[in-house]
């Protein structure tokens, strides 16, 4: 197992020596290490990174050759896709059908990015007799990431893959509770040809190691993704240094179905979007707003569904597997137990599959309804696999409800009135909207990201080139 603080393509160990325990979610158990980085490993992956940029072979690269690269990387992560799903998976806990897509979608990013490297354009502008105006974009210089536990791999290949496809050397921080494939990717990376410096690691506490790594002065962007409250931290620390910050920070995205859908079209997605990744999605559908004129219709065939959920372990290969932690586990049942004291009506629950280890993170799927509007259940990112229903009367109130909280990241119009679903997905707050489909494929060419708690900046799709540059304009005066 790849281990240590991964500098100038080499593995160190942290100079304090420490190491957190890697804990496998479906039975409990510590298979490892990782190294607790702190702020003086963080200092020398960032003058790593910024040899690598101002002085190295990687700051000169052309747009090409790094695009090779990046191409060379996605071609080794599909050679080890295995080796990589049974990591995911033993990591995160998630079935191995979902880490093996998670892994090809991993690769999908560098290839993307890989392909768009030298194809990112600038622009000639039209301006004063005797002057040539034009813009370039470049990159930042040495870009910050931080990334959660939910999708190590693809989250890695989503912040990672366009900074280096703009010719930005990276540091990145992985989760503490889920790194095992950042580890084997950085790895890859090196053998694929990154130069020294281009791509380093910092494992460790986000208290210290994420903490130093936001606040580091050499660092010229960040991009992160997280909780709320981590990301007003990030944004403070960017504010501080003057830079600017890409923040991906979750949702409460709705799924607003009319009485018209086509149900049995709609039903597997409309459970996929909050079961997927036991409801640890930033874009999870964890609202379901149902059309009175149908609801009870909808809202049994949704419930016969969530009965037959079972969460297992990876090998099992189910509905889902656990949840990430025992902490995450403990704030999942709170929101529950809190919907029980308020006595919220419980719909339905799936179960969690005979066999399983008694000392895994496994809960069960809830289907929640009605929900009021101001509760908890309808309001806050759970982060499980909870889904809470929501009555709605007509078109404007299933859009005063679904853009009546903080966030705003996804939704999904679901109906057969082709008029209807243009004038809901223009009017809802978010930053994308799905018409009858709901988070379709991966994604990755798709521009992403949140309005206000859900956070703000670009990924995925060529947006995400914009946020990992800056634009430079020129002009030349030849009259
Ligand atoms: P978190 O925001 O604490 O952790 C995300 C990343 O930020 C991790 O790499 C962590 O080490 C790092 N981090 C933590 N504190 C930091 C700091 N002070 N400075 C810099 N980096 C820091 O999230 P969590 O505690 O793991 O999960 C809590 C909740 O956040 C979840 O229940 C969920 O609601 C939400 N969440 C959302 C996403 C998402 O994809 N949007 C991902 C993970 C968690």
């Amino acid at each position: 197992m790849a281990n240590g603080i991964f500098i100038n393509n080499n593995w160190e160990q942290p100079h304090a020596g420490g190491v957190l325990d890697v804990v496998a979610p479906s039975d409990g158990s510590s298979f490892g290490t990782i190294a607790a980085g702190d702020a003086i490993d963080v200092d020398k992956a960032v003058r790593a990174a910024r040899a690598a940029y101002e002085t190295g072979s990687w700051g000169r690269m052309p747009a090409y050759e790094r695009g090779r690269l990046l191409l060379r990387l996605s071609q080794s992560i599909l050679d080890n896709l295995e080796d990589l799903t049974a990591l995911e998976a033993r990591d995160t806990g998630k079935p191995l059908r979902q880490a093996r897509a998670d892994i090809e979608v991993c690769a999908r990013y560098f290839e993307f990015y890989g392909g768009a490297a030298d194809k990112f354009n600038g622009d000639t502008i039209p301006f004063l007799k005797g002057f040539f105006a034009a813009t370039e974009r470049g990159p930042h210089g040495v870009t910050g990431h931080i990334i959660p536990w939910n999708y190590p791999a693809q989250m890695f290949a989503r912040t990672m893959a366009p900074s280096l496809a703009m010719g930005n050397a990276t540091v990145i921080k992985p989760a503490e509770d889920a790194c095992q494939t950042p580890l084997a990717l950085v790895e890859l990376a090196a053998a694929a040809g990154f130069p020294a410096g281009a791509v380093n690691l910092v494992s460790g506490l986000g208290t210290t190691a994420g903490a130093a790594l936001v606040s580091h002065p050499g660092i010229d962007f960040l991009s992160f993704t997280g909780s709320p409250q981590v990301g007003q931290l990030v944004q403070i620390e960017a504010a501080k240094n003057h830079i600017t910050c890409t923040l991906e920070l979750g949702g409460k995205s709705p799924q607003i179905v009319f009485a018209d859908v086509d149900l049995d079209a709609a039903l597997p997605t409309l459970v996929a979007a909050i079961v997927q990744n036991a409801g640890q999605t930033c874009s999870a559908g964890s609202r379901l707003l149902v059309q009175r004129a149908a609801y009870d219709k909808i809202v049994c065939a949704v419930a016969d569904r969530f009965s037959a959920l079972r969460a297992g372990t990876p090998e099992m290969n189910l509905d889902l597997g656990p949840l990430i932690s025992a902490k995450q586990l403990a704030r999942v049942r709170d929101f529950c137990d809190a919907a029980a004291a308020q006595s919220v009506p419980l719909i339905a629950s799936g179960e969690i599959a005979e066999g399983v280890p008694a000392d895994g993170f496994f809960f069960t799927p809830k289907l929640y309804g009605p929900v009021p509007h101001a509760n908890r259940l309808a309001q806050d990112e759970i982060f499980g696999p909870v889904l809470s229903v929501l009555p709605f009367e007509d078109e404007a109130e299933a859009l005063a409800l679904a853009n009546g909280t903080d966030f705003g990241l996804v939704a999904g119009v679901w109906t057969s009135d082709a008029k209807r679903s243009m004038r809901v997905a223009r009017a809802v707050r978010a930053g994308q909207v799905f018409v009858n489909a709901y988070g379709a494929g991966g994604g990755v060419e798709l521009p992403f990201g949140g309005r206000r708690k859900s956070g703000h900046g670009r990924e995925k799709g060529f947006a995400a080139l914009y946020d990992f540059s800056v634009e430079k304009t020129i002009v030349v005066k030849h009259d």
